[in-house]
């Protein structure tokens, strides 16, 4: 079968929505952002942690290996970098949201035995530790993720709080 295209379709994970989150609550604790802006960027953190897996392109009759389909180009650094360059044009404010999120995602696909093409257009696979898709990492992030998400914000909402005083 010949598949033509790109397959566009929301995939939020949970180990990667969460990791979006933390990434998100970690630049508004860092920046001390008012409330609408950390609203706003979680929302945008979340967005980005799930674009890399769900926007995966099929090329007419030849494989690019490394470029199409789950973890291709979508999967690369370069894009992480120019997709951060171009909303950083559009929306100043959330560049760092949109950075971090999308940062995270490759990073936690780093750490299983798959591998991404991180330094795409290399098509070549690297990885930086070996744990499992669904795994036993999976499960303990899902866990961890969301007591480190909380902590973030109660240090993001004392420090606005601080600033308010
Ligand atoms: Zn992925």
């Amino acid at each position: 079968m010949i598949q033509l295209g790109c397959r566009v379709w929301p995939v939020f994970s949970k180990s990667h929505s969460w990791a979006g989150l933390v990434s998100a609550a970690t630049v508004s604790a860092v920046f001390v952002t008012d409330p609408a802006t950390t609203l706003l960027g979680l929302g945008f953190g979340l967005l980005a942690a799930s674009v890399p897996d769900s926007i995966q392109p099929n090329l007419p009759f030849i494989h690019w290996r490394g470029f199409d389909g789950h973890r291709g180009v979508s999967h690369w650094l370069l894009v992480a970098v120019v997709s951060t360059w171009l909303w950083s044009t559009v929306w100043p404010g959330m560049w760092q949201y949109w950075l971090w999120g999308y940062l995270s995602h490759l990073f936690l696909d780093l750490l299983t035995v798959q591998g991404i093409p991180f330094w795409g257009p290399w098509p070549k696979r690297v990885n930086v530790a070996n744990f499992v898709s669904g795994g036993w990492f999976d499960k303990l992030l899902e866990r961890l993720l969301p007591v480190v998400f909380g902590l973030l914000l109660l240090v993001w909402g004392f420090q606005w709080w601080i600033v308010g005083q």
